[in-house]
């Protein structure tokens, strides 16, 4: 099927061809059709399967019929975090190149008077978040009475966050004539329930289920000791082994992000910390510099990182294990997008057990192994408890240097056995004498004391201390 056969005009057409999209994308196929015929729409898709085209192609075909009068936006697309508003808005802005529509960003983080000034001229298209709609809304700042198109992205999302009781205040308040489109990558009871209130006769469209996105990503769970050192160290590892173009890193909690960031900056890494605490203009601006290639690791949260679209991402890097398993499969789909290669590796202390099992359970199969040996799991006791090694055997060559990974500091011995014999991983971090660890010298500093040659010495002042950052 092409993208004439879907019933979008000339216009739209030109803007897929300049996009250098070839053919629609089953979603597309699906719903786009259904929701130029002014159907409500279930839709069971993730990011990365090309959804926001999916509902975006069609209300651009739809709106370009009409006008928007001053402060009273025409459609409304509801999305869980600000970084996922602001792609939305950049889709917008892509395939409605030709068409004459006024867009408005409602999200918290940017000014009120710009808003106010977009939503005074008259928006078609209002993308939000819920707590700054509602917000703006009971301020009086914005009629929602004329919206005739309701878009909930991302709606299990909205879920997790809590957004769902603001989610139905939005609803309650719009108009009852009106075409509902809502796309979750899962169907939880609460989202079905959502879905039987507030939709009239849905069709249900739907892409293959959110855990065989896991298929196209080469994974593997590294085991390691259960402190943040041995984490740390592992992760270094794995950066400076693999091929690494761009990656994200996700910390279960913010205040790991930062550190971590700081470590790896320490350590002569090129990276950036994203999390829901940072202000909004850093938050855009860190997400700019990765997505153009000036920051090559993004440390980050879920919240942060959910439904990013960075073309090409080579790896993902789970330096916690997510507590829910629908987070890994989200995660790892930050890679391997638009048919692209793509490798996550997941480090797995003996504690996360019952995470790592509910994750195989989801994705229906055992996620391979690779034994670091520096920072595995080190006791009987840790060991019984950590997840099996299923392959011992390295799966590739240790791959040339990129730009993410610095040279390491001291002398490193070759780590791996030759790659024609191998096939699954086993990285020795090998001392100078061939042992197990991380190779370290010490030296002096010229005042007498030693120090790790590995480690950067920093003060106090506002860096974080150098004990939190071993
Ligand atoms: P999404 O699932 O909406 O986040 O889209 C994922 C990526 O697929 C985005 O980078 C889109 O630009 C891209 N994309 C969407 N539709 C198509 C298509 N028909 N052909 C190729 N790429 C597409």
């Amino acid at each position: 099927m092409s993208f004439d056969d879907l019933g979008l005009g000339s216009d739209l057409l030109r803007a897929v061809a300049d996009a250098g999209y070839e053919q629609p994308t089953p979603i597309q196929q699906q719903a786009i059709p259904k929701v130029l015929q002014g159907r409500d729409i279930i839709g069971v898709a993730q990011t990365g399967t090309g959804k926001t085209a999916g509902f975006t192609l069609p209300m651009i075909e739809i709106l370009g019929k009409g006008r928007a009068r001053a402060r009273m936006p025409r459609s409304l697309i509801l999305e869980p975090t600000r970084e996922l508003a602001a792609q939305v808005a950049e889709n917008f802005a892509v395939y409605g190149k030709y068409h004459k529509l006024n867009m408005a960003l409602l999200i918290g983080g940017v000014s009120f008077t710009e808003q106010d000034q977009a939503l005074n001229r008259g928006v078609d298209v209002l993308i939000a978040t819920p707590g700054r709609l509602l917000d703006q809304f009971e301020r009086g700042k914005i009629l929602l009475a004329d919206i005739k198109i309701l878009v909930v992205d991302e709606a299990d999302r909205m879920l997790d966050m809590g957004f769902i009781p603001d989610v139905e205040r939005i609803i309650k308040v719009l108009p009852r004539t009106r075409q509902t489109l809502m796309f979750s990558a899962t169907m939880p009871a609460e989202i079905r329930r959502l879905a039987d209130t507030y939709l009239t006769l849905p069709s249900q469209v739907s892409v293959a289920p959110s855990a065989t996105t896991a298929e196209k990503v080469s994974q593997r769970l590294v085991p390691v000791g259960g402190d943040f050192r041995a984490k740390r160290q592992a992760l270094r590892e794995l950066l400076r082994t693999e091929e690494v173009k761009n990656a994200i890193i996700f910390c279960n909690r913010k205040r790991d992000v930062s550190i971590l960031a700081r470590s790896l900056d320490n350590h002569g890494f090129n990276c950036a910390a994203l999390h829901g605490d940072m202000p909004q203009s850093i938050r855009t601006e860190t997400l700019e510099r990765f997505k153009n290639g000036e920051i090559t690791l993004l440390v980050a949260s879920d919240v942060a990182a959910r439904g990013l679209d960075v073309v090409g991402m080579s790896h993902v890097f789970n330096f916690d294990v997510p507590m829910t398993a629908d987070d890994y499969v989200h995660r790892i789909g930050r890679t391997a997008r638009a048919g692209l290669e793509g490798r996550a590796f997941t480090l797995a202390a003996p504690a996360d057990a019952k995470y790592v099992a509910s994750i195989e359970r989801l994705i229906g199969s055992p996620i391979p192994r690779l034994t670091l040996d520096g920072v595995a799991p080190k006791t009987e006791e840790a060991e019984a408890k950590a997840p099996a090694p299923t392959s011992r055997r390295r799966s590739r060559r240790p791959a040339e240097r990129t730009k993410a990974v610095p040279p390491p500091k001291t002398e490193r011995p070759e780590a791996v056995p030759p790659p024609d014999e191998v096939e699954v991983t086993h990285v020795h971090g090998r001392s100078e004498s061939g042992s197990v660890g991380t190779v370290r010298k010490s030296q002096s500093n010229g005042s007498g004391r030693k120090h790790d040659a590995e480690e950067k010495t920093v003060g106090m002042g506002d860096h974080t201390p150098a004990f939190l950052l071993r």
